[in-house]
């Protein structure tokens, strides 16, 4: 048997940092959106109740510090599954970019799991399931768009933004979340207005999605890593209507509203970057899709 699921990038529109918790983790309010940029997961049964996983990307982990085996060690463990699994990922995601190409990995394993081994747990359990892997598992099981507190794993449905395209650029450098997030200066950081972009998404407005896009991590990451200001003057040059990184960076993404100008947004980055994306933003209705609508193959 086997299942073969899409796990999609996300982009963050807004990403504040409230304060840091006793527990070493980040309160954070964090507005997050899926894109059409997936990496492909697929699952094959095996007898060996073994779990064994295979990466098209060399440098990404293929034992257990990769998440998608921790999400199947831990449906195996919890629900005491004998079957064993082989999990194969061909990423598509730029890695260590800010765009939750890891969490979204786990979040299409559990999912898919719970299709080849017929657990028949609902999308809530699997993402209490998943913010044990890591903080943004669960959006990702979710999907849509959502307003993410807490550590980012406690997710509330919220509406999708209108239709636009959306350009992912990357600079040839990997950057660490931990690292990031270390150096946030809470004291004088710049918040971000989730309110407001929250009334932008009901009222589908765009040019109020656009004035309120927000990351307070930017400039720690900015300040580490001149290339991500210089990329992003770029994209604003070459004619994206807004501009922001994306999570801890280093993506820079652009929103557009026509496909012209991102065909030209697009050819004018890739003259001088090599990780460029023109996607679309994926759309949902303002609740969470159903399992049985999720992105089974
Ligand atoms: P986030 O936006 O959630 O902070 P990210 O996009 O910055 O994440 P990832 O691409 O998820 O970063 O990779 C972070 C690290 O996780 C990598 O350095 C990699 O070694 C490890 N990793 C483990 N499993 C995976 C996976 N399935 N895909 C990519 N990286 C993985």
């Amino acid at each position: 048997m086997k299942v073969s699921i899409k796990a999609p990038a996300k982009i963050n529109l807004s990403l504040d940092v409230l304060r840091k918790r006793n527990d070493g983790y980040h309160e954070v309010k964090m507005i997050m959106t899926m894109v059409d940029l997936a990496d492909r997961i697929d699952l094959t049964s095996c007898d060996s109740g073994k779990i064994t996983v295979d990466v098209s990307e060399g440098f990404v982990p293929n034992d257990e510090r990769n998440f998608a085996y921790q999400a199947a060690a831990l449906l195996k463990k919890k629900y005491k599954v004998s079957a064993g699994v082989h999990i194969y990922i061909t990423k598509r995601i730029p890695v260590a970019a800010g765009l939750a190409g890891g969490s979204s990995d786990a979040a299409a394993t559990l999912k898919g799991l719970n299709q080849l081994w017929e657990l028949g747990l609902t999308l809530d359990q699997l993402a209490e399931l998943g913010a044990e892997i890591g903080s943004d598992v669960s959006f990702c099981v979710y999907g849509g768009t959502a307003l993410a507190t807490g550590r980012g794993e406690i997710i509330e449905s919220i509406p999708s933004p209108p239709p636009l395209w959306v350009i992912l650029a990357k600079p040839p450098i990997g950057v660490s979340t931990k690292e990031i997030y270390g150096n946030v200066k809470l004291h004088r950081a710049k918040h971000a207005d989730i309110e407001a972009m929250l009334t932008a998404l009901e009222n589908q407005d765009t040019d109020g999605i656009f004035a309120h896009l927000h990351n307070t991590l930017e400039d720690v990451t900015l300040e580490l890593y001149p290339e991500v200001k210089h990329l992003k003057d770029q994209m604003k040059r070459f004619g994206a209507d807004a501009v922001l990184m994306s999570g801890s960076g280093p993506t820079v993404f652009g929103l557009v509203k026509t496909e012209s100008r991102v065909n030209r947004i697009y050819n004018g980055l890739r003259g001088f970057c090599e990780e460029v994306h023109a996607v679309r933003l994926i759309r949902t209705s303002n609740t969470c899709p159903k399992p049985d609508e999720s992105d089974i193959l």
